[in-house]
């Protein structure tokens, strides 16, 4: 099976055994309990589920596991090439139980590199599950690591800069310290961590995996030995993922290469109108104009774009009419937004700074619509808000 096309795999993975259970859609399984008649053996399974480990035997209670949410685990575990993954309600609710596993293993320090998405940097600076943090920039990561350091965390392409980090040379000068990838915004479709010496994936699968704005998720790929001590952190505090949710990111997954491959071509093509247009003042966009990005770390330049406006960055969020202005990415829709009034907003101001997000700076999500259709909306809205009172936005 493994021998197929990556593609391939993204729309059979997780179901090899449906023909021979006679299915074609995934069996969808709502149970919140599993009836058995033999007590003794459920608590000598409990014993083992309880240490993290899961014995691929029948579920015993929803909380414990579930077999529509394990067929999106086993599928994304290997389309990431990891040896596990553990999914959760929501991408916070993964980042969470990886910090609170390494509070748990007794090294609760962790360095981080910025810009991370907002939530994940306030979860960080805030240190509310007991860690503590070191932010440093990528080429000085190594360095920041001491005897307690579990982690270090990075975003590439990140959130809302579009900013990369090579991820291999990263791994090699922190190792054996894990580095953990947050690869929402490249997914592996275009883009494999753990094949360039990175320990630990996160997602958060409300935005690409999903893929329409309905669901949300978060999923953790790593190693099994990591994923006992995630699942023994989600038994013991509950943001498990919903199995209609496990339904939709198992779905998800199989149309995923290509609408990556459609939006990230359509991406390049708005960033590189967008670049040439009087009223933009900077474009984000991994590889633009040839700027230098790692070897052969990500297929394409992703279907994200962020770019900088000389006019008020609220009017230009107004005057859309076909791009979506909302908080979120990775639907079929396009979407838009300002990051320090939405996703960055949590953050400090001076961190906000510290992390390249001007406050002139907007972020697309593209979808699938044509090209042209999204270029005179965008053109459009930016020509009306120059045309408004000057920017209230400090330079
Ligand atoms: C949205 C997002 C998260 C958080 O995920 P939720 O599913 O909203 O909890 C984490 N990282 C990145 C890069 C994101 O875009």
């Amino acid at each position: 099976m493994t021998s197929h096309h990556w593609t391939t795999r993204a729309i059979h993975a997780g179901r090899d055994d449906l023909v021979d259970l006679g299915l074609h859609a995934p069996p969808l399984d709502l149970s919140t309990t599993y009836p058995s008649r033999d007590t003794a053996a459920e608590a000598a399974r409990l014993d083992v589920f309880s240490a993290g480990v899961d014995d691929g035997g029948p579920p015993i209670y929803g909380r414990v596991g579930n077999p529509t949410v394990s067929r999106f685990e086993s599928a994304l575990a290997e389309l990431e090439g990891a040896e596990a993954a553990v999914a959760f309600a929501s991408g916070m609710a993964a980042l969470a139980a990886c910090l609170l596993a390494l509070v748990m293993r007794g090294r609760p320090h962790v360095v981080a590199i910025r810009p991370l998405y907002g939530t994940s940097d306030h979860l960080l600076e805030t240190g509310l599950l007991g860690t503590s943090v070191t932010w440093a920039e990528a080429r000085d990561a190594a360095g920041a690591i001491r005897g307690d350091t579990g982690m270090v965390i990075v975003e590439s392409p990140a959130n809302p800069t579009l900013t990369e980090v090579d991820i291999q040379a990263l791994s090699a000068a922190c190792a054996p310290v894990p580095v953990l990838v947050d690869n929402t915004f490249a997914t592996p479709a275009l883009q494999r961590p753990l094949d360039r010496g990175a320990g630990i994936v996160l997602h958060s699968a409300t935005k690409y995996l999903g893929g329409h704005g309905d669901v949300m998720g978060g999923v953790i790929a790593c190693d099994e030995l990591f994923a006992r001590s995630l699942r023994q952190i989600r038994f013991a505090t509950g943001g498990v993922l919903h199995p209609v949710a496990g339904y939709q990111l198992l779905r998800g997954l199989s149309t995923l290469p290509v609408r990556m491959q459609r939006a990230s071509a359509t991406a390049a093509e708005l960033a590189r109108r967008l670049a040439a247009h009087p009223a933009v003042t900077r474009v984000h966009y991994p590889g633009l104009n040839g700027a230098p990005r790692p070897d052969k770390q990500m297929d394409g330049g992703g279907a994200m774009v962020s770019f900088e406006v000389a006019a008020d960055p609220h009017a230009v969020v107004g005057a859309v009419r076909l791009l979506t202005p909302a908080v979120s990415l990775g639907s079929v829709d396009s979407l838009i937004q300002h990051p320090v009034s939405l996703t960055h907003h949590v953050m400090e101001p001076d961190s906000r700074e510290k992390a390249g997000i001007s406050p002139r700076l907007l972020r697309v999500s593209t979808g699938l619509e044509h090209v042209d259709d999204l270029w005179a909306d965008l053109a459009g809205a930016l020509a009306r808000a120059q045309a408004l009172a000057p920017s209230q936005v400090p330079a």
